[in-house]
């Protein structure tokens, strides 16, 4: 049996991969139902892969899942629109840095780049103001929502079994197996199963925790990075058509204010990048000065009062402010004295898009256990 603890996009992935394979699946989530967390919080960019290093699970996963997503929106129906994005430098010093960018995203094995000149960004954007940009042809949205109860679904044909209000509590190892205690309402109960999955989300440490990692030192200890994002609320909402993204600032825990178009042409902008302690997706309404300065270099055609507070996600990060790049971590635990238990921590972005080929790279973890 393999229990899959969070029904995030992640969870869902996973389950649907592995159902139907190698015995009974179950998942665990403790919300009323699936996707209520960061799965439905965040920009639903297909990414193409272009910023993370070269060989990291980031960039492997991103690259192979932005093509898994589109054969899966394809075939099933589910919404996307291949809208393209464009990456604009709007300072002089900043065409060193997208030209670096460009030379990352092709070694990654992104296809669909190229470095556009002012006359020809103005072509494609005219509403956009940029001395150069990258055109990413591969990047798009989805409809997340759309892909998760999809997943779901695929999982429950394949056989599964979803458990809502189900609270994972405690995790104890046994000899052939883990014993899992379970909160459900005013109840707890325990159940046996051989395979544990981790994909708890924000609370991914936690369960490495409950399962005996000491999390400071596997280095999963997780800071929360929350991003705002503000809605466009008249015209102005249509007119661009591609994802504008800014050069991106390393440090800054995010890849910059950008527009996000939803599946049906609405645009919006976020997420801003801000650690805090405590999960509230309340939007700070006086970030959107902020917004507006950071917006409309780019974008001259938006004015302060365009804006309006919309929502908020929360990414969960194994870095801290100002430190370098972190990957994901998808480790079947065996050298921490735990066969069986797979640990999925820091699946922050692009863990949307990569979610397809994250899910092959964990059933190729199960395989190698059963
Ligand atoms: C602001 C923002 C913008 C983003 N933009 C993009 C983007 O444009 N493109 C992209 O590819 N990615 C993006 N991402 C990243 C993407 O949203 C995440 O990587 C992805 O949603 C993570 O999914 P998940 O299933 O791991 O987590 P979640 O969706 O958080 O799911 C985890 C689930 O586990 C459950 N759970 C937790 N603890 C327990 C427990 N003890 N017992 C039972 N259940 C439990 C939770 O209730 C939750 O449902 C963004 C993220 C943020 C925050």
């Amino acid at each position: 049996m393999i229990t899959i603890v969070g029904a995030g996009v992640i969870g869902l992935a996973v389950a649907a991969q592995v159902a139907g394979k190698y015995g009974e699946v179950y998942i665990l989530e403790k919300n009323e139902t699936f996707g209520k967390e960061t799965s439905s919080r965040n920009s639903e960019t297909i990414h193409a892969g272009i910023y993370y290093p070269e060989g990291s699970l980031k960039a492997e996963t991103c690259v192979a899942g932005n093509a898994l997503l589109y054969d899966l929106c394809q075939q099933h129906g589910i919404g996307c629109r291949k809208t393209g994005k464009l990456i604009v430098a709007t300072k002089d010093e900043e065409v060193g840095k997208l030209e670096a960018l460009l030379e990352r995203g092709k070694r990654n094995g992104v296809k669909g780049l190229a470095m556009l000149s002012k006359k020809r960004l103005r072509e494609l954007e005219p509403n956009v103001e940029a001395i150069a940009a990258i055109l990413s042809l591969s990047s798009g949205i989805i409809d997340s929502y759309a892909l998760m109860k999809y997943l779901l679904n695929r999982a429950k044909e394949q056989g599964a079994e979803i458990a809502y209000k189900s609270k994972v509590i405690g995790i104890e190892r046994l000899s052939d197996g883990y014993e899992v205690t379970v909160e459900s309402g005013s109840k707890s109960f325990p159940f046996k199963t051989e395979i544990l999955i981790n994909c708890a989300g924000l609370n991914s440490d936690e369960i490495a925790q409950l399962a005996g990692i000491d999390i400071a030192e596997a280095g999963y200890k997780l800071r929360y990075c929350k991003g705002e994002y503000f809605s466009v609320s008249n015209h102005k909402s249509r007119m661009v058509d591609r994802l504008i993204y800014p050069v991106p600032e390393p440090s800054s825990g995010g890849t910059g204010i950008h527009t996000v178009v939803d599946v049906e042409g609405r645009m919006r902008l976020g997420p801003n990048a801000q650690y805090v302690d405590e999960i509230d997706y309340k939007v700070d309404e006086s970030q959107q000065g902020f917004f507006f300065d950071s917006v409309k270099q780019f974008l001259p055609f938006i004015e302060y009062d365009d804006l309006a507070p919309e929502m908020a996600g929360i990414r969960p990060k194994l870095q801290g402010p100002g430190e370098g790049f972190g990957d994901f971590v998808i480790r079947h635990e065996q050298d921490k004295g735990l066969p069986g238990f797979i640990n999925l921590i820091g699946i922050e972005s692009p863990g949307l898009t990569s979610s397809p080929a994250i899910a092959k790279y964990v059933e190729g973890l199960v395989s190698k256990i059963l």
